[in-house]
């Protein structure tokens, strides 16, 4: 009985993703609201905006790979990163620049320096921010066309850890 509940419980861990690490330098709740279901530029967001000066260190929100370092004319510069179970892929967009020395491929942890808040892409200058989004990964692992998930209240609580509330 016990071995199984154990099993069961390993299992569920296993299964159970990752708990984020903020992605910005010193955030703070005031920084982001949840626009994950808003409209911007005529597209839906399906991500979470979060404010902060230009240059402010952006940080792995998880432990896992660098899959793809993009360009792109909306997201600017953009990091696609997976976590250590290939489940789910997080994007961060309209950076100002990489990490020196991060590539496709790398291995972070949770909290390490991967780039610098900014605004590329289709970002206001006056409102530079990280643009952040958390999509569920297919059987292919195509980072490009993961389901969006909504990583609002995961961030609050990786806010409040870091707070000690
Ligand atoms: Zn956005």
């Amino acid at each position: 009985m016990r071995v199984a509940v154990i099993a069961a419980l390993g299992a569920w861990l296993a299964a159970a993703p990752p708990a984020l690490t903020p992605p910005v330098d010193r955030m703070k709740l005031a920084d982001m609201h949840d626009s994950f279901a808003e409209t911007h530029n005529g597209h839906a967001h399906e991500a979470i905006d979060i404010m902060a000066p230009r240059g402010t260190p952006v940080h792995a929100a998880v432990s896992g790979t660098i899959r793809k370092l993009f360009l792109s004319k909306d997201g600017g510069i953009t990091i696609y990163q997976f976590d250590d179970a290939e489940a789910r892929c997080y994007y961060y967009a309209h950076l100002d620049r990489y990490a020196a020395g991060l590539r496709e491929g790398m291995r972070v942890k949770g909290g390490d320096v991967i780039a610098y808040v900014g605004f590329t892409g289709n970002a206001n200058e006056r409102a530079p921010h990280l643009h952040f989004a958390v999509y569920e990964l297919g059987p292919t692992k195509q980072w490009w066309k993961g389901k969006a998930l909504n990583p609002y209240d995961d961030l609050v609580r990786a806010v409040r850890q870091v707070e000690g509330r």
